[in-house]
């Protein structure tokens, strides 16, 4: 597709930038920081922008981690592009393909070291052309602390902080090249707490906490099978004892439900908290339970998604070198033995099917039409895994997160230029949404998560 002059200016605006963009990919990788306590993260994002005129508030919506930076002349349409960039638990591992790391500090094994930097370098981009190109427009990027567990986005908008946006943009690493308008799941989690006496390991309680949390699990389990097999169900325990000789006196659990299909995730959410409640109960044992998030799935939005497929297709897929693929390709080959190499390298549109993760910018989608851009990994290299943070600390990683920048700055600038494509984006999402009433966002832990997030990960915290 040939490129329109002021795709050609834009795309030399966001050169500019690529180098700062690569140095914060490697400085946030080298520094993860679990979800909520993004302090380094927000600082150097926070502190890129001012330096190129943007005004940012640090500890937007009362999120200390989180920030809103804006740019532009004030007039026509207000833009938003969205920052992640906090790091996963237990997934530290070296940039090197195979299994070297701990298991036991954070890590960057979802990329969000590409997200934050390679999105705020394309709002830094696009409101660079703005101003030398002479169009109104205001670019407001929102820096989104703790998407890991599902809250940060459900906690911003809570406090307005989208509310005066027109239009959304975002990106993430994936298996796939392009431009996104179909779901993803729903995702809804929970921390549950069951209280009992201690013990000695050899005479027993009639109050037994971790008896009672185990068969709560295993009951729901069964109910969910029953009641819908599609709703997926993933536990951890946060606090189970520390030896067998002491039977704990509490245990906790963070338990989270998948659904595509909101109403029935809620249902899901619901029934697990109810069945949780009922053993506790009948193992005579406490119990109490507290919401940590409850995201919608993403609603597509096929007039965004082609603004940013357009620009995707200016730009090109990633270009990997040689070295890269074959860095992926050992990394592959020790993270997934006996999988063949597949890595998609081509660019596509997609608006069928279905995204198997959840995403905290979901009930943002319902409200404000939001666009997405994925990049590609190999499929062997999976997330959530040392793997991905492997990856993530390595070059081979970057064609993809800097394809996906350039993308939205050129995107933005579209928008801003023809304001009449947002009109349309806000028709089709008010069509997508007609007759439905879209329940404002439903999360927790914010006295937590605001005040003392150390305490929320060592699950010293009660609500
Ligand atoms: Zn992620």
């Amino acid at each position: 597709m040939a490129a329109s002059n002021t795709e050609t200016a834009t795309r030399a605006i966001w050169q500019r930038y690529r180098a700062r963009i690569e140095e914060l990919f490697a400085e946030m990788w080298a520094e993860p920081e679990m979800p909520a306590m993004e302090y380094a993260s927000m600082a150097r994002l926070a502190e890129f922008l001012e330096r190129n005129g943007f005004a940012v508030e640090r500890g937007a919506g009362g999120v200390p981690t989180a920030f809103k930076a804006r740019s532009g002349n004030g007039k026509g349409p207000r833009i938003g592009i969205l920052a992640e960039y906090d790091a996963l638990p237990s997934l530290d591992n070296e940039a090197v393909p195979y299994r070297k790391g701990s298991g036991r500090k954070p890590g960057h094994g979802c990329g969000h070291n590409h997200i934050g930097p390679a999105n705020t370098g394309a709002g830094i981009a696009a409101a660079a052309a703005l101003a030398e190109l002479g169009l109104d427009g205001e670019i407001i990027v929102v820096g989104c602390p703790a998407e890991e567990i599902g809250w940060g986005k459900l906690a911003l908008q809570d406090a307005g902080v989208f509310d005066e946006l027109d239009v959304i943009l975002t990106s993430h690493g994936d298996y796939q090249n392009g431009s996104l308008a179909r779901p993803c799941h729903g995702v809804a989690s929970g921390e549950f707490r069951f209280t009992g006496d201690s013990a000695h390991g050899g005479m027993g309680t009639t109050r037994n906490a971790l008896a009672a949390a185990e068969a709560a699990i295993a009951a729901f389990e069964a109910k969910r099978s029953e009641a819908d097999p599609d709703l997926q169900f993933k536990h951890i325990f946060r606090v189970a004892g520390v030896a067998p000789g002491v039977m704990p006196e509490e245990v906790r659990v963070w338990c989270s439900v998948r659904h595509l299909d909101f109403d029935r995730l809620t249902a899901g959410y619901d029934l697990m908290h109810e069945t949780f409640e009922e053993i506790a109960e009948v193992e005579n044992v406490g119990f109490s339970a507290h919401l940590i998030n409850m995201c919608r799935g993403y609603l597509g939005n096929d007039t965004i998604g082609h603004v940013l497929a357009e620009a995707l297709e200016v730009i090109g897929p990633p270009a990997w070198s040689e070295d890269d693929i074959a860095f992926m390709t050992e990394l592959s080959a020790n993270s997934a033995p006996g999988t063949e190499f597949d890595l998609h390298r081509e660019l596509d549109y997609f608006d069928t099917g279905v995204d198997y993760y959840g995403q905290d910018d979901g009930d943002v989608s319902w409200a404000i039409p939001l666009g997405r851009v994925n990049w590609a990994y190999p499929k062997n290299v999976p997330i959530h895994h040392w793997a991905w943070t492997a990856l993530s600390g390595h070059s081979a990683s970057t064609p993809g997160p800097m394809m996906a920048s350039e993308a939205l700055a050129l995107g933005a600038v579209a928008l801003a230029q023809q304001p009449e494509l947002i009109d349309g984006a806000k028709a089709e999402l008010a069509r997508r949404t007609e007759g439905q009433t879209i329940a404002p966002p439903r999360y927790g832990a914010r006295a937590i998560l605001t005040t003392d997030p150390a305490a929320f990960w060592d699950a010293s915290w009660t609500a």
